[in-house]
C-alpha cells in the first residue's frame, strides 16, 4: 500500500475543492492534496466534456492549481478513514493519505424517485443524462422529455438542446406560486437573472408546464399529469431528476454532526470536528457560486488565512439565502409519493418493490427483511427515495462507503 502524508487533505474535486486548494495555496508553507474519483478535476458542473474543460473559471482555477504544486490525485475514491488518514482505492491500489487539515468538498448527487417505468432503458436522471451526453453520448435528433424539480432540468434542457437533442417538453412539479416567489426573489442575485433569461430564451419555443410531473414511463412515451389532467407525450428519452442529494456519507463516517440531512459547519466552514471543514454541497444545494466561497473560505480557515476567510462572509451570506430559497421552491409535492406502485422497484440494485417496503417501519428493518439499500450502490439511490417516501433516515455508515475490491479492504 502507498502512503502519503500532506498537510491540507482535500476530498472532492469540483468547484469547491478547487477554489479551496488555491485558496490554501496562498500559505506557501503547507502541502496541499486533492483527491478525486474521476478521472480528471472539475466536479459535475465543470466535468470535463470529452477531455476539455469548456468554463474559464475552471480553467483559471486550474492554471492556479498547476502553478501552486498543488498535489492531484485523480481516480481516487475515498472509501474509509483511520485516524488522522483516510484511505481511497485507485486503478493501481490503495493508498493511505495522512493530513493536518482535511476539507471534504464531495459535492451531490441526483435525487430520483420510483415511478412505473423509471427503470426502463432511456429513462435516465436529468443531469444524469447531460453528464453521459459530456462523455460522448450522441443525442442528435432523439426526442427528450425532461421532468423532475429545480433549476437542473433547465440546464440540462438547453445543454441537450446544444448537442442537437429535439427537446419536446421541460415538467416542473412545483407550483406557479412558489415558482414567482423564488423568481422575484432573485433581484438579489443579478448573475442569476442574467443565467436564467439566457436559459429561457435558448429554450424558446419548447413547452415549460409547471405544476406538471410524472405518472409513468414505457419505451414510447411517458405520461404527466397536469392540473388534474393526464397527457402522454411521446418520446425517445426521458430525463427525469428531483434536484440534488448532498454526498455526506464520508463526514458521517468521520463523525462530522449532520442536521436536517446536511453537514453542520461554522462561521469558517468548520464541522464539528476540528482542523475536518466541508465546502460545497454537502453543506447546502446552493449552486457553484456557493461552492466556490466555501471553498475558499474552508480553504483559507485550514490554514491560518484568517482575514482573507471573514473577507468572504459578506459573499457567502447571499449564497446561503439562494440555497435556502431553492429549497423552499423545489420542495417535493406529495403526490410524488403515491407514484410508485406495489410492483415498481424502489432499490434497483437489489430488485426491491415499493409493496415489499410497506409493511416496514423503518429503513433498518426493511434493510434486515428485504436487502432494500444494501446493493452496490449502498443505498445513495433508495436511500432519498425512501426518506421522501416513507420518512425513513439511515445514519448508519460503515466502512467502506463505496465498493471496492476485496485486496484493498
Ligand atoms: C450529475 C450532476 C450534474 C450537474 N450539472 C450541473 C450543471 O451543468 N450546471 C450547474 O450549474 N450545476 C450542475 N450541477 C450542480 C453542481 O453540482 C453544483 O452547482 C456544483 O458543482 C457543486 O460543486 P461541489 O464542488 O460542491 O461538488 P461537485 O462538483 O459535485 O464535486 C465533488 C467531487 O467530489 C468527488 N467525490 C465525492 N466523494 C468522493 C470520495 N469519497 N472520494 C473521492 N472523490 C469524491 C465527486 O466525484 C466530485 O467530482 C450538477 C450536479 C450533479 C449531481
Amino acid at each position: 500500500m502507498n502512503k502519503v502524508t500532506t498537510d491540507v487533505l482535500i476530498v472532492g474535486g469540483g468547484p469547491a475543492g478547487m477554489s479551496a486548494a488555491v485558496a490554501a495555496s496562498g500559505n506557501d508553507d503547507v502541502r496541499i492534496t486533492v483527491v478525486d474519483d474521476n478521472p480528471r478535476i472539475g466536479g459535475q458542473i465543470w466535468r470535463a466534456e470529452l477531455g476539455k474543460l469548456k468554463s474559464v473559471e475552471a480553467l483559471e482555477l486550474l492554471a492556479l492549481l498547476d502553478q501552486q504544486w498543488i498535489t492531484l490525485v485523480n481516480n481516487a475514491s475515498v472509501f474509509s478513514n483511520d485516524g488522522s488518514s483516510v484511505l481511497a482505492e485507485t486503478p493501481s491500489g490503495r493508498i493511505q493519505i495522512e493530513y493536518k487539515s482535511l476539507i471534504l468538498a464531495t459535492g451531490a448527487r441526483e435525487r430520483l424517485l420510483p415511478f412505473p417505468g423509471w427503470t426502463l432503458p432511456n429513462v435516465l436522471g436529468a443531469a444524469g443524462l447531460q453528464a453521459l451526453v459530456k462523455g460522448g453520448l450522441d443525442v442528435q435528433d432523439k426526442r427528450i422529455v425532461v421532468a423532475g424539480t429545480g433549476p437542473l432540468l433547465l440546464v440540462a434542457a438547453e445543454y441537450l438542446t446544444s448537442k442537437g437533442a429535439r427537446i419536446v417538453a421541460i415538467c416542473e412539479q412545483t407550483t406557479n406560486k412558489k415558482l414567482d416567489r423564488f423568481a422575484l426573489g432573485l433581484w438579489r442575485s443579478p448573475s442569476k437573472i442574467v443565467q436564467g433569461i439566457s436559459l429561457r430564451s435558448k429554450l424558446r419555443g419548447i413547452p415549460y408546464y409547471r405544476n406538471a410531473w410524472v405518472t409513468k414511463a414505457d419505451l414510447q412515451s411517458v405520461t404527466i399529469q397536469h392540473f388534474g389532467q393526464t397527457t402522454d407525450i411521446e418520446c425517445d428519452m426521458f430525463a427525469c431528476g428531483f434536484h440534488l442529494v448532498p454526498n455526506i456519507e464520508l463526514a458521517q463516517l468521520l463523525g462530522c454532526e449532520v442536521a436536517d440531512g446536511f453537514v453542520s459547519v461554522d462561521d469558517y466552514q468548520q464541522t464539528s470536528i476540528s482542523d475536518v471543514y466541508c465546502a460545497g454541497e454537502p453543506t447546502s444545494i446552493g449552486g457553484v457560486e456557493a461552492a466556490v466561497v466555501e471553498g475558499k473560505i474552508a480553504g483559507f480557515a485550514a490554514t491560518g488565512q484568517i482575514i482573507e476567510a471573514n473577507s468572504l462572509f459578506r459573499a457567502r451570506k447571499k449564497t446561503t439565502a439562494f440555497a435556502k430559497a431553492l429549497d423552499q421552491a423545489f420542495e417535493l409535492r406529495d403526490e410524488l409519493k403515491t407514484l410508485a406502485a406495489s410492483s415498481t422497484i424502489v432499490c434497483r440494485c437489489e430488485d426491491v418493490q415499493y409493496g415489499k417496503l410497506t409493511d416496514h417501519d423503518d429503513f433498518r428493518m426493511a434493510k434486515l427483511q428485504t436487502r432494500c439499500g444494501m446493493g452496490a450502490c449502498q443505498g445513495r439511490i433508495c436511500g432519498a427515495a425512501v426518506e421522501f417516501l416513507f420518512g425513513w433516515k439511515d445514519r448508519s455508515v460503515r466502512p467502506p462507503i463505496f465498493p471496492v475490491k476485496m485486496e484493498n479492504l
